[in-house]
């Protein structure tokens, strides 16, 4: 828009070469570009970590979290929006209104899953999408082992979405990561229209009436204030922008008095976990455990992680080949039991392995974030009461043992180590007679 002035803040610095560097995602995600924050300890859960509490990635930088996320292009189900639209009355929201949306921003590169579901992507955006054109040979393992359990290929952007796919991601042809900064930032041909101002923190939104008309900052120690003759956007994240607005005076108003009182919110986050399987020198070795696979089928995994129909699935599954330190120490740092893990992780140092992000897409499980303190550069608590609902907790249960079927018994086994039982792993009742798993 080159007769709009717009005024970009934003409290991290800039990108570097190696947040744009796909391959760098484990990286900098353990960086400064992260803010670090962390969720409430909870009961039942985070055993693993130093004092129980998850972390919670949050990019800070220009570009946000972009620069450091998994650049995974999916957009999301179709009936989520749908639902959101119906359920919540977000106007506007259902996927047949923000489908021209997503088409407008992309350009994606590849021509066949273009021409294969016309009317689903976009080619002419700002925004590069791109398909991995040579996966590690394990990626592709994992594909063709996921088919032979019956699931089909598609494009989860197209107009079946349920199905494995070679995935599309956030990197330009020329292999580099296409933040959001990359693609709207960086290449901006009307350069009077825009100015960037980094290491900055917004403290207030500013209010005339009952409208946002400026902004108060901090840069360098000093209060700044702005006044904005169009319209104030606040984009600052999932945490950060309730934060702000509380802190604007925008919202519980018996909390805002009182500072740091709790208020029931209905704030919901993803759970996901990772399942490991190191990657064999001798590819050909067999699988040699019998697993009860009677109840596993296509249909029966859909049924039941589905609500209510297939097209609508709760769980999704991300393959990553991934290089473990060299540092068994470094990997361990994190968790609550640190020798022990140094001790588990110094077999693995320095290997390949392949890492299943395992992740809840619809949570039923409700959390909450407080300001902590009337103080500005204070963190808010933020408490995503993870697994609380039980029907999450069971969902999750049996995805992580669908996970580990799949990696003991089924194709992809020959090319990857078992799973061995993590520090704290005795503490599960069943850890010594387990030896099947079944879904139901
Ligand atoms: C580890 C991880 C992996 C992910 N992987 C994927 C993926 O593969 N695919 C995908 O589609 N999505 C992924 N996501 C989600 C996706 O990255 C986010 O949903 C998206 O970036 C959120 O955009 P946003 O603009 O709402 O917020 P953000 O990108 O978080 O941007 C908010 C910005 O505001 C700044 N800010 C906050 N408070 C202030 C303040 N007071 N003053 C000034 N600046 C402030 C922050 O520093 C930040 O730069 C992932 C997320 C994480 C954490």
């Amino acid at each position: 828009m080159p007769n709009v002035k717009i005024l970009c803040l934003e409290v991290g610095g800039s990108a570097n070469r190696i947040t744009d560097i796909p391959a760098m995602d484990n990286l900098v995600v353990n960086s400064p570009f992260n803010r670090n924050y962390i969720n409430a300890p909870q009961p039942g859960i985070g055993a693993v970590w130093k004092y129980r509490v998850i972390p919670e990635h949050r990019g800070k930088g220009i570009g946000g979290t972009s620069q450091i996320n998994s650049m995974v292009y999916n957009r999301g189900n179709r009936l989520d929006y749908d639902h959101w639209a119906r359920e919540y009355g977000a106007v506007g929201s259902d996927y047949a209104s923000v489908l021209p949306y997503f088409k407008r921003w992309e350009n994606n590169t590849d021509k066949d899953i273009v021409a294969a579901n016309q009317g689903f992507h976009g080619t002419q955006g700002l925004v590069q999408v791109s398909i991995w054109t040579e996966p590690d040979p394990i990626i592709k393992i994992y594909h063709e082992t996921i088919q032979g359990m019956g699931h089909r290929v598609t494009d989860i952007n197209g107009p079946v979405q349920v199905g494995t796919a070679i995935v599309q991601a956030f990197i330009t042809g020329t292999g580099r990561r296409f933040s959001v900064s990359n693609a709207y930032i960086d290449p901006n041909k009307h350069t009077n229209n825009l100015v960037v101002l980094a290491d900055v923190l917004v403290v207030r939104v500013l209010f005339t009436g009952r409208t946002a008309t400026g902004f108060e900052y901090i840069r360098k120690g000093v209060r700044h204030v702005v006044s904005a003759r169009r319209e104030v956007i606040v984009s600052a994240g999932a945490i950060n922008t309730p934060q702000l607005l509380m802190q604007s005076g925008v919202g519980p108003a018996r909390h805002l008095l009182e500072l740091s009182i709790p208020v029931k919110q209905y704030l919901q986050n993803h759970v996901q976990t990772d399942i490991y399987g190191f990657i064999k020198d001798d590819r050909l070795s067999k699988c040699s455990r019998q697993l009860d696979a009677s109840a596993l089928t296509t249909d029966n995994q859909y049924q039941y992680f589905t609500n209510p129909g297939k097209d609508w699935p709760n769980i999704s599954v991300e393959p990553r080949l991934r290089l473990a330190p060299t540092e068994a120490s470094q990997m361990a740092q994190t968790y609550e039991r640190v020798a022990e893990w140094a001790d588990y992780y110094r077999n693995y140092t320095g290997r390949h392995y392949l890492q299943m992000m395992l992740m809840l897409q619809r949570v039923r499980s409700r959390g909450s974030l407080y300001l902590s303190s009337a103080d500005l550069y204070d963190y808010p608590v933020y408490s995503s009461q993870l697994l609380t609902e039980r029907r999450d907790f069971d969902n999750f249960v049996d995805v992580v043992s669908w996970a580990l079927y799949l990696a003991d018994c089924w194709r992809l086994a020959q090319y990857i180590e078992p799973v061995q039982p993590v520090p704290g792993c005795h503490q599960c009742p069943k850890a010594n007679t387990c030896t099947s798993v079944t879904i139901i």
